[in-house]
């Protein structure tokens, strides 16, 4: 049986959606340039930005900044704001000292963000400047990165559709996969899809700008994050098409998400079950051990990184925990939408954030499990709740079969963490 066993009659896609517009709480999207730099080898991200900037880019990548330099900020002092004509000077100064010293830089992004000196740049007019100047050898791109447009997980979302524009046409039926993965992750889900005899596979992001996938209405892609809205909608531009599924998070998403794309690729169910089923095996045993301390338990999740309701999705199927609120940024049903339809209605479902009024829901629930930003975490277990970093998620190789046991561990981990502590204070 290689789809879902049970669609639920009344679904979360169906549920009325709570609405929020309040002070929120997360990361930017700077953040998305810490994984973003380690897959795209020949680019180079240039914030445009503060010292703040400066400040949460060295402290989220940490020695890495040392060890791979493969982002820095162009700072703007207050004294620029004298003259946009001198800031964009100094901006292609910068720029052109870089490339100097830089020759391995084949794509240079200009990254956006908050200060209002730096949201009076053009950058998109900076960039296209500065790709005519240094072509053919670079060419420069821009998104924002700010803190005013988008959360943490935005930034990659922002990044990948910029560069969509840019993909070379092309005519041949190709399958493109798109997010930004760990290379390992990557590498299965690749394999899986090859030995059903699919492919070509192409990524975006490619790891050098020379491999940029081609882009035309023959092309077909699969998301492999939910946070890729914008860019979605850039492939549609171009004439591509979405191949729609539930995200690969646990064993039944893997399957459906690979389902999906076997389907459209004519892929038999005789050889799809062959190439699945000693992965699916694997997963299904490696989530049955972490569910042993997740079923039954509550979950609450704040929204952060729009991986929620995937994720709501896999704890409630296959792990059997009961979501009392799932909390989300954007709610975007065309791309969770399949997500949505596994999910049994009940939990509420909320979009954006007032924080005050998620934390009283939250405490009146006292849920087994809260899933929040490092800003909420401590203020919470304070209270004697149990959470769980919702950035970590992000961080943490999760999509697959083979991380699908991780998957349930990460959540499983703060409860058996919180009953040790238990125990030991009863002794
Ligand atoms: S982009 Fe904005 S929110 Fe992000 S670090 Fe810079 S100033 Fe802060």
């Amino acid at each position: 049986m290689n789809r879902p066993a049970a669609i639920p009659a009344q679904t979360c896609r169906d549920a009325p959606i709570l609405k929020q517009r309040g002070q929120r709480e997360v990361f930017c999207g700077l953040t998305g340039i810490i994984w973003l730099h380690r897959k795209m080898q020949d680019a180079f991200f240039l914030v445009v930005g503060s010292r703040t900037c400066a400040h949460l880019l060295q402290s989220a990548a940490g020695v890495m900044i040392f060890a791979e330099p493969r982002f820095g900020t162009a700072i703007l002092e207050e004294g620029d704001l004298a003259g946009m004509a001198d800031a964009h000077d100094e901006l292609d100064r910068e720029v052109a000292r870089l490339l100097a010293r830089r020759p391995d830089i084949r794509q240079l992004f200009l990254v956006g963000s908050c200060p209002s000196e730096v949201i009076k740049l053009d950058l998109a007019r900076a960039a296209e400047r500065l790709t005519v100047e240094h072509a053919p050898h670079v060419r420069v791109l821009n998104y924002s990165g700010s803190g005013i447009e988008t959360t943490f997980t935005q930034g990659e979302d922002a990044c990948l559709a910029s560069m969509v524009p840019v993909l070379p046409a092309t005519q041949a039926r190709e399958l493109l996969l798109v997010g930004a993965l760990p290379d390992v992750v990557e590498d299965q889900a690749v394999k899986l899809l090859s030995e059903m005899g699919i492919g070509p596979i192409r990524v975006l992001p490619a790891p050098r700008s020379a491999e940029m996938p081609g882009m035309g209405e023959n092309v077909v892609y699969a998301l492999l994050q939910p946070f890729l809205g914008d860019t979605a909608a850039a492939l549609d531009r171009r004439g591509a098409r979405m191949i729609s599924a539930p995200f690969p998070f646990g064993e039944e998403g893997t399957t459906a998400w690979l389902r999906a794309i076997a389907d459209e690729f004519g892929v038999d169910d005789e050889t799809f079950d062959r190439v699945t089923a000693a992965p699916r095996a694997r997963a299904r045993k490696a989530v049955a051990a972490a569910a042993e301390t997740l079923a039954g338990k509550s979950i609450f999740f704040f929204p952060d990184s729009q991986l929620e309701i995937p994720f709501a999705r896999f704890l409630i199927r296959e792990c059997g925990m009961e979501a009392i609120e799932i909390g989300a940024p954007y709610i975007h049903k065309g791309l969770v939408g399949p997500d949505m339809d596994l999910i049994p209605a009940g939990p509420t479902i909320s979009e954006g954030q007032d924080v005050d009024l998620q934390l009283d829901r939250c405490r009146a629930a006292r849920p087994d499990l809260t899933v929040c930003g490092l800003g909420l975490a401590n203020p919470l277990e304070a209270e004697g709740l149990t959470t769980k970093w919702a950035i970590e998620l992000v961080f943490t190789p999760v999509h697959f079969y083979e991380q699908a046991g991780d998957l349930a561990a990460l959540f499983a981990r703060p409860l058996r963490r919180r009953a040790l502590l238990k125990l030991e204070a009863a002794e």
